[in-house]
C-alpha cells in the first residue's frame, strides 16, 4: 500500500526577515484508496478558543421540538408499511421520520433527554442507545426495500457542524442512491480488489498497525486510526472489519464504539474543540463494502471565528489542516488508550 507524499516548496522574500529569500512547504497526501487529495500545511496550530454554548442553549430549550415535553407530540411516526414501530425508543434515546427528507427514508434520533450536552458530557449509554436505536430501523428497512443499501447513521454536533438545534441528536439516512462519497469508495474498492490480493480495509489496518505512526489502537470489533489523507482538520477512521451489518452492532459492539467516541469526544473537548460531524456507514448485499466510521472536528478559527471550510474544500473538494494525522494519532493514543 503507497502512502504517497507530494512535497511542495514556495519560495518568497520574507518582510519579516528584511525580504531575505525563504521556502516555505507544504505536503499534498494522497489517499491510499480512492486517490484524493488533502493538504497539510506547515504552520502553527493556534490555540482555539472555548466556545460558551450556555447562553444559545437557554435561549433555545423553551422551543426545541426534542425536549421530552414537545418530542412526542410534534415529530411524526414512521409508516407501518415501511417499519414495524411506529417509533424506536431505548433508554432516552428516540428514532423518528425526518420532518425534513432528503432521500427516501431519514430519520432522527434524538439521543437525550438533556436539552445541551457538551462535547465532552456524553455518556457511553447515550450513545450506545442512540446507536442501537438507529440500527434497529436501518435492519428494519430492508425486507421492505431492499434496494436501500446505502445506509449511514450521521452526526452534525451543534450548529458550527450544520445542526439546525442543540439538542443532540443523529440523522439517520437509508438510500437506493449513492451520496458522492458511496460513490468514490466503491469504485475504489472494486479496483483496490481487481489489482491486490486482499481487501482494502484488512489491508490498510495490518498495514497502519505495522508503521505505527496513524494506528490509535484495537477495541474488539473495531480498529481506531487517523486517516493518512484527513478529510477535515482531522479524521478519526474507526473501521469494523468483522461486521457487515447495523443488527450486528446491537450489543457488545455498540457499548464499545460509544465507549470509544465518549474518549474521542473528551479528547476534542481538551483541545477546546466543541462541534464535529460524524458518518457510520454501512452498505448492505453485494461487495465487499467494510463498515467504517469517520469523525472529523469543525473548527471557528480565532480571532474572527473563521470556517475552516473555504474556497478549497468548497468548490476544490480539497481539505486543508495545519493538523498533521501523525500529531493527532500520537496525542489521541496519550489521551486514550484502547
Ligand atoms: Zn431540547
Amino acid at each position: 500500500m503507497v502512502f504517497e507524499k507530494i512535497i511542495k516548496s514556495c519560495r518568497f522574500l520574507d518582510p519579516f526577515q528584511s525580504y531575505a529569500p525563504v521556502e516555505k512547504t507544504s505536503e499534498v497526501r494522497v489517499d491510499p484508496l480512492t486517490g484524493s487529495t488533502s493538504r497539510i500545511l506547515d504552520f502553527p496550530v493556534k490555540q482555539l478558543e472555548k466556545q460558551d454554548f450556555g447562553p444559545i442553549a437557554e435561549g433555545t430549550r423553551q422551543y426545541c421540538p426534542f425536549c421530552p415535553s414537545m418530542v412526542e407530540q410534534i415529530t411524526p411516526k414512521f409508516d407501518p408499511s415501511l417499519v414495524p414501530e411506529e417509533r424506536y425508543k431505548q433508554g432516552e434515546a428516540i428514532c423518528f421520520p425526518n420532518a425534513f427528507p432528503y432521500d427516501e427514508n431519514g430519520a432522527v434520533t434524538v439521543m437525550s433527554r438533556e436539552h445541551y450536552i457538551p462535547i465532552d458530557g456524553f455518556s457511553i449509554h447515550l450513545i450506545r442507545d442512540a446507536l442501537e436505536c438507529s440500527a434497529r430501523y436501518l435492519a428494519d428497512l430492508l425486507p421492505a426495500q431492499p434496494e436501500v443499501v446505502y445506509q449511514s447513521i450521521n452526526w452534525n454536533f451543534l450548529p458550527l457542524a450544520g445542526s439546525s438545534l442543540v439538542h443532540p441528536h443523529l440523522q439517520v439516512m437509508s438510500s437506493s442512491t449513492a451520496t458522492n462519497y458511496y460513490a468514490t469508495i466503491s469504485r475504489a474498492l472494486k479496483n483496490y480488489v481487481s489489482v491486490h490480493d486482499g481487501e482494502f480495509w484488512t489491508d490498510l489496518i495490518s498495514e497502519e498497525e505495522k508503521i505505527g505512526e496513524r494506528f490509535i489502537g484495537n477495541t474488539d470489533s473495531v480498529s481506531w486510526l487517523t486517516a493518512f489523507a484527513p478529510m477535515g482538520a482531522f479524521d478519526v477512521l474507526g473501521v469494523l472489519p468483522r461486521i457487515s451489518a447495523p443488527a450486528e452492532i446491537i450489543g457488545a459492539s455498540a457499548e464499545e464504539i460509544a465507549g470509544a467516541l465518549v474518549e474521542i469526544l473528551r479528547f476534542m473537548g481538551s483541545l477546546n474543540i466543541t462541534s464535529f460531524n460524524m458518518a457510520f456507514y454501512f452498505k448492505a448485499g453485494v461487495g465487499s463494502f467494510t463498515p467504517h466510521i469517520r469523525l472529523c472536528p469543525r473548527i471557528a478559527l480565532p480571532p474572527l471565528g473563521t470556517s475552516e471550510i473555504n474556497y478549497m474544500k468548497m468548490l476544490h473538494g480539497e481539505p486543508l489542516t495545519t493538523m498533521k494525522p501523525e500529531d493527532i494519532c500520537l496525542a489521541i493514543r496519550d489521551a486514550w488508550r484502547p
